[in-house]
Order: C-alpha cells, then structure tokens, then sequence
C-alpha cells in the first residue's frame, strides 16, 4: 500500500491525480474511470432522516441462512490437510479485506453466490454416530440477545479448547474445527442478516477468531472483509454493506480512531479491483447514507502473530475514491466515520497504546506500580474518580500464600526434559484424568481440582504445566470505581481461559481463629467449592465424546479454604464482586498430595476487554453486602 493514504484531498499528490470525476450513481461497471484515475465522491446531500439506517430496509431481510441453497459448507478437518501454518497469522494468499481465494470455509455472500469453493459437503468427521443435542443447547435463533450470543461463543470456545487439549498435536486450526461443528448444528445466534446493531453485541465487545464473528451475526463472513446483502427498493435491487472487516494495518488507522480508511476486497495478484459485491455494496451504502458496523483487527499483545477483533460500533461511509498501489493495481479506498454517541472502543486501544509508552500519561496515575517490584508486570494504581492522592489503606504486598500450620509436602511426577504428556505417562497428567490441563497456555476445562506441575516434579521449571506460578501476565490496573471503592481492571484484551492471578495472604484457619476475622472484607472463603461448574466447558456430544470423569469430582480439601488478604495479599484483593462475573476461580495443586494446601486461581470467564472491571462471584464470603455490580442479573447483595 502507498504510504500517506486515508488523508482528505487537499493534501494528495497531485502528481497521482489523473482524472477527477465524481461517481454520483453506480452506473454500469464497465463505465468506471480506469484505475490510475483518482475518482474522489463526498457523499451526496443525506436522504431524509433515518436514525436506525434500519428502519427503511426492515420490511426486505433476508434470512442469513436460505434453507434452498447449502450455506456454509461444513468444513471437513481432514487431518492430513490441516494447513500447517500459524493459526491466526494470515496467510500470503489470504487477505483480511477480502482475497479469499483459497479459504478453506468457502465464503457464500447474501445472494448465495459461493467464491468458488466446490465443497457442499455437510459431513464431518467426528462424530461417527448421530447424536442427539440438547434442546439447551440447541440455538439457531434468526434474532438473538445476549444471553445467545454469550452462550454461543462459550460454546464454540468450550469446543475449541477441547479440541486444542487432545488434538494439540496434530490440529492446527481447532477454530475451524469448531466453528464448522457449531455451524453444522446450528449453535449460532442472529442468523437474519440486518444492517446496523446486532442484537446482544456491545460496542467493544472482542473476539479470537473470525468464525466467532459468523456465529454471532456481527459479520457473516469468514473471510472475506466486506459483509454485505441485497435489498429491494422502489429502482430494483441493490447490495448494501453491512459490516467491514479491518486488518488493522496502519494505513487503516488515521486520526484520532474515529476514522477508518478502508480498502476494497479483491486485486492483488488478479490486477485491479472491480466494483462489484463487497466494494460496489460500500459504494451503495456511501449514496445511501447507510450504517456499516466496523470490526477492527488489533495486534494481541499475547500473541505476536495473532490478532484480537474488536466491534467498534457504527460507521457511515463519508466518500470513496480510487488508487494505484506500488504493483500498479487499482484499489477502492473509502473514508469511514463513527458515529457519535456510542461508547468508546478503539479509542480506548489508542489511549494504552500511549499509556504503554509512557505510564505517566495515564491520567489519574498515582503509582506506576503497586505491586513495588514484587509481579513482573508492574500494576499502576489510578484514581480518576476522586481529587488527590487517595490510597488503599497499607497493605504488604505478597504474591503467594502464607501459611501459619506446615503443610503436607507434594509429590512430583518424575518427567525429565520438561514433556509433561499424556504420552510420557507423567503422574501430574494422569491425576489431571490424563489430559493435560492447559491448551496453549489457557485452561482448557474447568475442574474440582487441576494439577499442575511443581518444585518438587524432575521437570520444574521447565514444564508447560504451570501456567499459573509465575504470576500475573496480563496488564492489570488496580482504579478507583465509580461506586464499589478500588478495583481491578486490565490494559490488554484476556482471552477466556487466560491466567489472571492467585488469591494470596494468609490461610487462615477458621477452627483455630473463631470468630476473630468477622470483620475482614479480604478474606476468600473456598470452603464451599461453589465455583465449579460444567456450564463453562465444552458439550462433549459435540465431540461424540462421552461425558469426562472428573477424578477428583470428590475433592475437598484437607484445610478449611479460607484466605485472609487483609494484612497481605496481591492484586486479587482489590478484585471486586459481580453477579454476571466475567472472572472465575479455580484450585490449583502445584504437584499431586490432595491432602496438601491447593491455590485459588482466577482465570477469565469469557474474553474481556480492556479497562472492562474484574470481577467473580464471591458466592459465601461471609461477608454480606450491598451489591453495586449493575449487572442485570445482579442479586443486591452479595456473600
Ligand atoms: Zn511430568
Ligand atoms: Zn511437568
Ligand atoms: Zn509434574
């Protein structure tokens, strides 16, 4: 791409600017100026007022899936063709914005017109035998709400993480995977295909994987860049864009990331693009004055090579114009703007970007670093809420767990070489059910108990089976809330699974202390062991897999479960309580001796945005509470 794009006119090389001929109304394809031209349209005087952009379309949807033509081929992972490449890095021939030519989900647009994959085949590979799903899981909805939307991706995550757990050998895509069994059973919300807001998505609202988009309704291509459907109107028919697709390049991003300058699908190696699907859709949309709901492709800061897609909300497209790139094809640029009034999203992005390059830029910044050295990602403190220099009251920052009673020792596994696997018959694997119990370093199941690997196992340190004992990973931040005192937040996007941190301080024995501690607002009560459920896992009859033995489904601990984090503790004391939590917990045994002492582990529920509160379900804390959480499901009080 030539540098320097995405500005208004006035500031283009001239030199570049051929022919200038405004493109009021599509005329017949074969009319477009040549490429080499710089055609440059604002948009046209605004048709009367549409505040939806919706309302004017709504009586001509289209359903997202025609039951008479085969959409969405179900994609049949056959191992051997599994391609080979990094899952999330795109490939040479595969574009973001729209070249799809060897995409392996063949893409159907609204029209049913497929981008010449052949495959219409509906098998797949597992499962062998027919098996029934629950009416639970069972989705399909034309509209959706979010509580669909949020049950469909723990759905396809739960699946994926499964697949990534026993096949992380052998299946490098278990997205795809995934993404094909929950298309071919209709685990999918939103299918009515609609311009503007879709149901049950929040502006800012993240994503892993492109199919996840597809199976929420936000953007229903898996490839391809533009989303777009025909619709009738009084002069015929016409496609109009629904959603973009950004690959996050920085040609993309201009300006203070409310504009996008985006680039048409197709060209490349096939030449110029033409103004046909994707691009002429933008190009109606642009005339109509219609909403497009943008999606932004953000680098994930933990993972270099992978990308986190975030919904930035609603665009209108303010003009579009061609150019030549270096090679010499034609593209389309279009100059999308957001909406006003919505709530912030990429910009907050654009804010950590700065903040990471200077801590003291945060606004409200009181300390860079409360943990003082003691995590090996510094936690600022910030307080934009309150006027001065407000701090927690004095604590002992301890990353761990003290222990007033010895504790009985674990027992290690005796794995030389650090290969904690199934197939090296390691002891903390087998107590783990024989899986191992993370998939690329996120938990893969949630269980009564995970063993990980310890000091006392022969493959300590060097082990990939413990993820959770080096500390925090992810950016956190401990703010000032609008109404529930000091909390916890993060700077980087946290996938569901990802490690967050240990609930560290005292244990505390209940027996011993009585009633001494009624009055601690820190202590973490896991006697109840409340927080284990199977709704976060995977349903294994998507998998033909009968239901896991959870070996230590009997588990109780050895000691009472309580932890004090009143006079030391970590971050996780600051973490607050939520009835919709987006945090859950998790024990942790560094080694196997279920008599000894295990780890409270909080991972993340679902993906989170950043600078979205922290928050898990204190259940029976003993420490009954008014409830500030705002969630609709909120219980008023809590513990
Ligand atoms: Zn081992
Ligand atoms: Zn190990
Ligand atoms: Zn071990």
């Amino acid at each position: 791409m030539e540098t320097g794009l995405g500005s208004d006119p006035p500031t283009f090389d001239k030199n570049r600017v051929l022919d200038v001929k405004p493109l009021r109304c599509i005329s017949p394809i074969s009319s477009f100026p040549p490429f080499g031209s710089q055609v440059s349209h604002p948009a046209p005087p605004q048709p009367p007022p549409n505040p939806t952009g919706f309302s004017q379309f709504s009586q001509f949807y289209q359903p997202f899936f025609n039951p008479s033509i085969p959409q969405y081929p179900v994609h049949t992972p056959a191992k051997p063709d599994l391609p080979k490449k990094n899952p999330k890095t795109p490939s040479s021939t595969t574009n973001e914005q729209g070249n799809s030519t060897n995409s392996s989900i063949p893409i159907i647009d609204s029209t049913g017109a497929s981008n010449g994959g052949k495959q219409r085949s509906t098998s797949i590979t597992r499962p062998t035998k027919r098996v029934k799903i629950s009416e639970e899981v069972r989705l399909s909805s034309q509209e959706g709400d979010s509580v669909s939307v949020g049950n469909v991706l723990m759905k396809f995550d739960a699946l994926r993480r499964r697949l990534a757990q026993v096949e992380g050998e052998i299946n490098k895509r278990p997205d795809l995977t995934a993404g094909s069994i929950m298309m071919a059973k209709g685990l999918r919300t939103n299918m009515r295909k609609r311009v503007g807001v879709v149901n049950g998505i929040e502006v800012g609202d993240i994503f892993y994987f492109r199919i996840e988009l597809c199976l929420v309704g936000l953007h229903a291509q898996s490839m391809a860049g533009i989303d777009y459907m025909v619709l009738k109107f009084d002069q015929g028919e016409e496609p109009v864009a629904l959603s973009v697709v950004s690959s996050g390049g920085y040609e993309d991003d201009v300006g203070d990331g409310n504009v996008l300058i985006y680039s048409g699908q197709g060209g490349k190696d096939e030449g110029d693009q033409k103004l046909e699907r994707g691009n002429l859709a933008l190009e109606k949309s642009l005339h109509r004055a219609s909403e497009v709901r943008v999606i932004r492709g953000v680098k994930d800061v933990a993972n270099p090579t992978g990308k986190v897609y975030m919904y930035d909300g609603l665009y209108k497209i303010q003009k579009s114009w061609t150019e030549k790139t270096k090679t010499g094809a034609g593209v389309f640029k279009f100059k999308m703007v957001r909406m006003p009034g919505q709530p912030e999203a990429f910009t907050i992005w654009k804010s950590i970007q700065s903040w990471r390059e200077d801590i003291n830029s945060r606004p409200g910044l009181i300390l860079q670093d409360i943990t003082a050295g003691a995590e090996k990602v510094p936690v600022p403190l910030v307080n934009e809420i309150d006027i001065g220099d407000g701090r927690p009251a004095p604590f002992l920052y301890h990353t761990g767990l003290k222990y007033l009673k010895p504790v009985n020792p674990l027992i290690g596994c005796q794995c030389q070489g650090g290969k904690c696997l199934p197939s090296s018959n390691c002891s903390c694997i087998l107590a783990n059910g024989g899986d191992p119990p993370y998939a690329n370093g996120i938990l893969a199941i949630q269980k009564s108990l995970i063993h990980e690997c310890g000091p006392s196992c022969s493959c300590y340190p060097n082990c990939k089976n413990q993820v959770s004992q080096n500390g925090p990973k992810v950016r956190l931040e401990v703010f000032m809330t609008k109404n529930k005192g000091w909390g916890l937040c993060s700077w980087d996007p946290i996938r569901a699974g990802t490690f967050i941190c240990e609930y560290a301080g005292e244990v505390i024995d209940k027996d011993d202390r009585g009633g001494a501690h009624v009055d601690d607002d820190y202590i973490f009560n896991a006697t109840h062991l409340g927080d284990y459920s199977n709704e976060w896992n995977y349903v294994p009859e998507l998998i033909g897999e009968e239901k896991p033995v959870d070996l230590n489904e009997a588990f109780k601990p050895a000691l009472p479960m309580m932890i004090s984090a009143k006079k030391m503790g970590n971050v996780a004391r600051f973490m607050n309580h939520g009835c919709s939590p987006n945090v859950f917990w998790q024990l942790v045994l560094r080694g196997q001796n279920k008599d000894s002492f295990p780890h409270i582990m909080f991972y993340a529920f679902k993906h989170i945005p950043p600078m979205t509160e922290l928050t898990y379900d204190y259940v029976e804390s003993g420490r009954m509470k008014q409830c500030f959480c705002g969630s609709a499901n909120c219980r008023s009080f809590f513990g």
